[in-house]
């Protein structure tokens, strides 16, 4: 019985900001551990003041040959991109360019992602929040489409012949996760550990909001805690593999490593549905899941409904 885990991210570098230690452990554990990048991030700016100048022209390669060495640093085992134009980032969705990720029709992507769906079979999938996690419209636009997929995925009235390699049972996804990067626990923890060490904190903001908007707390107490510290190098060889993107000295590495793992040795999931019955906080995204009762199943059966 092979655990097969898919994770659906908006842009490159996505993969290596959440969930690369998890999607590093299981390729290791053996699972089959696939990607699917929707965008070229091709909108985005050099955001590492060390890294070389890039024309707005070359962008989309330089991002591409980034990803493939933060894929090489992970270890997926299957990478797909389904090459949408990156919106930018936009506070008004009126903002956002024809022809973007961000206003394509959303079947024309989750037809495509529902035939990925259908040849990988995973188990289970990791998709975003559905405000996005933070407001990128490729972001909010990456939840909406996985949703969709799946319930296309799922309908044995759907024909996806053309979108996965032939025809394929449809394939209903039995737990589906959004990555929550920094749930406050991590971050009141992480926080509290820095002012401990007298060292400065880069969530002092972070803070400060939260204490000026005290009615938008929310529970975001994670379902899943995955232990991977062991592949948190492997996650930051993906952060750095992004040059572009990620500054060495910046944001993403502020916190000592092993502060980090002393403390909060884990990536952290939330649950969108399971077809079985979550006990948080799991510490396995496969987790009370019959590996072997799926492997008969010939995807026919259950609803449509995603
Ligand atoms: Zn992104």
């Amino acid at each position: 019985m092979i655990r097969r885990l898919l994770f659906v991210h908006a842009h490159p570098d996505d993969e290596a900001s959440k969930g690369a230690a998890t999607a590093a452990m299981y390729v290791d554990q053996g699972a089959e551990v696939t990607l699917v990048t929707c965008t070229g991030g091709e909108a985005g700016d050099v955001l590492n003041p060390k890294a070389a100048a890039v024309d707005r022209a070359a962008m989309a390669a330089v991002r591409s040959r980034e990803l493939a060495a933060a894929v090489a640093a992970i270890g997926f085992t299957r990478t797909y991109e389904l090459g949408y134009v990156d919106s930018g980032y936009h506070e008004d969705p009126a903002d956002i360019p024809a022809g973007a990720f961000g206003r394509t029709p959303l079947d024309e992507p989750s037809r495509t992602l529902a035939g990925i769906l259908r040849r990988e079979r995973p188990q289970v999938v990791v998709t975003y929040p559905e405000d996005g996690g933070y407001p990128h419209p490729d972001h909010i636009m990456n939840h909406a489409v996985t949703i969709r997929a799946m319930e296309l995925a799922a309908d044995p009235a759907v024909d996806l012949s053309d979108v996965s390699d032939g025809e394929r049972p449809s394939w209903r996804v039995p737990k589906v996760y959004a990555s929550s990067i920094f749930p406050s626990e991590r971050v009141l923890t992480l926080h509290e550990a820095m002012l401990e060490y007298g060292l400065e904190s880069p969530y002092v903001k972070w803070l400060e909001r939260r204490d000026e908007h005290p009615d938008d707390a929310v529970d975001d107490a994670p379902d899943a805690r995955i232990p991977c510290a062991d592949w948190f190098p492997r996650r930051d060889a993906a952060l750095l593999a992004h040059v572009s993107q990620i500054d060495p000295d910046g944001g993403w590495f502020q916190v000592p490593r092993d502060l980090e793992r002393d403390r909060y040795p884990y990536e952290s999931y939330v649950i969108l549905r399971s077809d079985v019955e979550v006990e948080p906080p799991e510490t396995d995204l496969f987790a009370g899941l019959d590996l072997a009762a799926l492997d008969d199943f010939d995807g026919r059966v259950g609803s449509g409904a995603w």
